[in-house]
């Protein structure tokens, strides 16, 4: 990408003419009587819009933001005979900051621009769309949004998360993902995990010598908000990770009255049958326990396909 400060060793007359040609402005200058002298005074504002600009779709971290000033944004306004200069917040600004409210996060990088709502004009800044089919959802995590501020303050409120079913890509992931950095940015500390992961993860530190850090299970136990996605597709068939580690890890947070969020392919009846490894009636027992946690924890919606 060009280094547009280079153009300002042109002389003023030249750049005038290339900031009044500029697809940026060229409209709005006309239109609100922008005059020679005021381009003037701006010039070296109005070259940092366009240098921010140019990056807008470059991804990057904090450390290599690319803007004039490094997390910051320089965005434009006219009115009528006056340039109106505003600095936003850089996507990797906010990255920077919120992520590290993620105790625990296995999603990539880029889906930290999932939102909620529209908060930003930042195109690259994914926001969920009100589909008929996610309006139910939509409407419960608004709820939940409205209410967890008071439980903070107020921790004995029942603060149900969901159980999200339905096929695979219908956006349980995106949904999920897109509250959790919602919850991230309101200073909530969030566990988020593939349930597959997570479980692959436990499996391999079971043996190793224990340390002062604190384990991925004790995390994922105290976290404020936790999220298990895509339940029931960890091919593990042990009672060690249903009843020492599921049982154990959803037994804790609803005693803790901690919010949870769960998605998943299957739905419960699916998920009795997953879990019931050697078909026995002790084994019944122990995914009745289970899934009354799940229960407890959690308010059941179905994610159906898009028609
Ligand atoms: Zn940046």
């Amino acid at each position: 990408m060009e280094n547009i400060f280079k153009k300002l060793k042109k002389p003023v007359n030249e750049n005038i003419y290339f900031i009044k040609n500029h697809k940026l402005f060229k409209n709005e200058i006309l239109e609100n009587k922008i005059n020679d002298l005021d381009i003037e005074a701006n010039i070296l504002n109005i070259f940092r819009v366009i240098n921010d600009y140019n990056f807008e779709y470059l991804k990057h971290d904090f450390s290599k933001c690319p803007n004039s000033t490094p997390g910051t944004k320089s965005t434009i306004l006219f009115e009528l005979k006056k340039i109106i200069f505003i600095e936003k917040k850089c996507h990797c600004y906010a990255h920077k900051f919120f992520s590290k409210n993620y105790l625990y996060r296995d999603f990539p990088n880029n889906s930290l621009h999932f939102n909620l709502y529209k908060e930003s004009k930042n195109k690259k800044d994914k926001c969920l769309i009100i589909k008929p089919e996610r309006n139910e959802i939509l409407r419960y995590l608004k709820t939940f949004c409205t209410n967890i501020s008071n439980y903070k303050q107020n921790p004995h409120i029942i603060m149900k998360g969901l159980f999200v079913c339905g096929p695979p890509s219908v956006g349980k992931t995106y949904i999920m993902t897109a509250l959790a950095n919602w919850l991230a940015k309101k200073n909530f500390k969030i566990a988020f995990a593939n349930t597959t992961s997570f479980a692959n993860e436990l499996k391999s530190n079971f043996n190793t010598t224990i340390t002062n850090k604190p384990s991925t299970l004790n995390i994922f136990k105290e976290a404020e908000v936790l999220f298990l996605d895509d339940l029931g597709n960890e091919n593990n068939n042990s009672s060690w990770w249903r009843d020492d580690i599921l049982f154990n890890l959803l037994d804790y947070r609803s005693k803790a009255n901690l919010p949870t969020f769960i998605s998943s392919n299957f739905n419960i009846n699916q998920i009795k049958k997953i879990y019931a490894i050697h078909k026995e009636f002790t084994d019944n027992v122990q995914v009745d326990r289970l899934i009354k946690r799940i229960l407890t924890l959690c308010e059941v919606k179905i994610l159906k396909q898009i028609s």
